[in-house]
């Protein structure tokens, strides 16, 4: 039985993309709620939190057993239900029309310091291009590296000490991403104004030329995600995105398996929706730009009654420019 659709936004650019729900607009709308989000105090809106289930159990629709981790937990804290996979949300089948799907697409993710484009820092790269080669490498980023992000990825100070300086290894990221450009080639990145936002600010910090921003396509599985679904199905971290679609995502946080999960996301998203699908890199560009600013109203319709900070519409797949908010040092 699919899951009710509540309004789901959440804040971006941020590495980490958790849900919050929208305050409903009648009562008895439901929302979701990221379990890393602090519950709203106030009585209403009525707060459903969604995870994998901890615990073995039943599943509330059909009474089969679900085992650990197997299904998902949804309810209010205090009274859980547990759902097995059969009764949660599934995407469409696969069709064989045609779509930007059909090409080959590059792909590319970092793993950083934290969850601030602007300020944090690239450790780590994966670049997967379009003609089957992978490439990744580390970073000695120069700064310290906070013990919550390297409980994320692992990437210590100790692990990165003799890896190369961030304006070489970074040189390297923006030449693949300009060869890229001139060849015309769509580039996959899970939430690009977090990682787009991020290679802008280490180019601007070590002087290095910008790719030529305006010619990319950016196909961003994230963005796109939302323009489907609405935020209806949940939180929708890559880890979430790729379960739905039934991508193979074992060791997430490790950029090559994050860059190759997030690139199977958008096959699976061309083959399985033919509206979305259909068109050139560049039309769907233009469908992601809309999409997000739906996304970012959606979000700021909430943030303004609670005081949470806005999202700017026009943010994808780069922040708005502000070099003064990048730290140099
Ligand atoms: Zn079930």
């Amino acid at each position: 039985m699919p899951l009710p659709a509540p309004v789901m936004t959440t804040v971006l650019p941020s590495k980490d993309v958790f849900g919050i729900g929208t305050p409903p607009a009648t009562s008895g709308t439901i929302v979701l709620l990221s379990c890393r989000e602090v519950p709203l105090s106030a009585p209403t809106p009525t707060v459903i939190l969604m995870r994998a289930n901890k615990y073995a159990g039943r599943c509330a629709e059909c009474d089969v057993t679900v085992e650990i981790a197997a299904g998902q937990l949804i309810g209010l804290p205090g009274s859980w239900r547990t759902i097995c996979v059969a009764c949660s949300p599934t995407p469409p089948p696969r069709g064989d029309h045609p779509g930007w799907h059909l090409t080959p697409l590059a792909s590319l993710d970092f793993e950083t310091t934290g969850v601030d484009p602007l300020i944090d820092r690239v450790l780590s790269y994966a670049l997967l291009d379009d003609r089957g080669h992978d490439f990744s490498g580390l970073v000695n980023p120069g700064v310290p590296i906070p013990p919550a992000s390297a409980a994320v990825h692992g990437l210590t100070a100790e692990a990165l000490a003799g890896a190369p300086a961030p304006v070489d290894a970074l040189a390297e990221v923006i030449a693949w991403v300009q060869d890229l450009i001139e060849r015309g080639v769509g580039l996959v990145v899970f939430n690009a104004a977090y990682d787009l936002t991020m290679l802008r600010a280490e180019a601007t910090r070590w002087g290095l030329a910008q790719p030529d921003w305006d010619r990319l396509f950016v196909v961003d599985p994230y963005v796109i995600d939302w323009g489907i679904e609405r935020g209806g199905l949940g939180p929708r971290r890559l880890t979430d995105v790729a379960a739905y679609y039934g991508v193979a995502l074992d060791n997430a946080h490790d950029a090559t398996a994050d860059a190759r999960a997030a690139r199977e996301i958008a096959y699976e998203i061309g083959r399985r929706h033919p509206t979305v699908a259909a068109g050139d890199l560049e039309s769907l560009m233009l469908r992601q730009v809309i999409w997000f600013a739906g996304r970012a109203e959606d979000w700021n319709h909430y943030a303004r009654r609670v005081g949470r900070p806005l999202d700017d519409p026009a943010g994808w797949p780069l922040a708005a420019q502000d070099l003064t908010d990048v730290r140099i040092a």
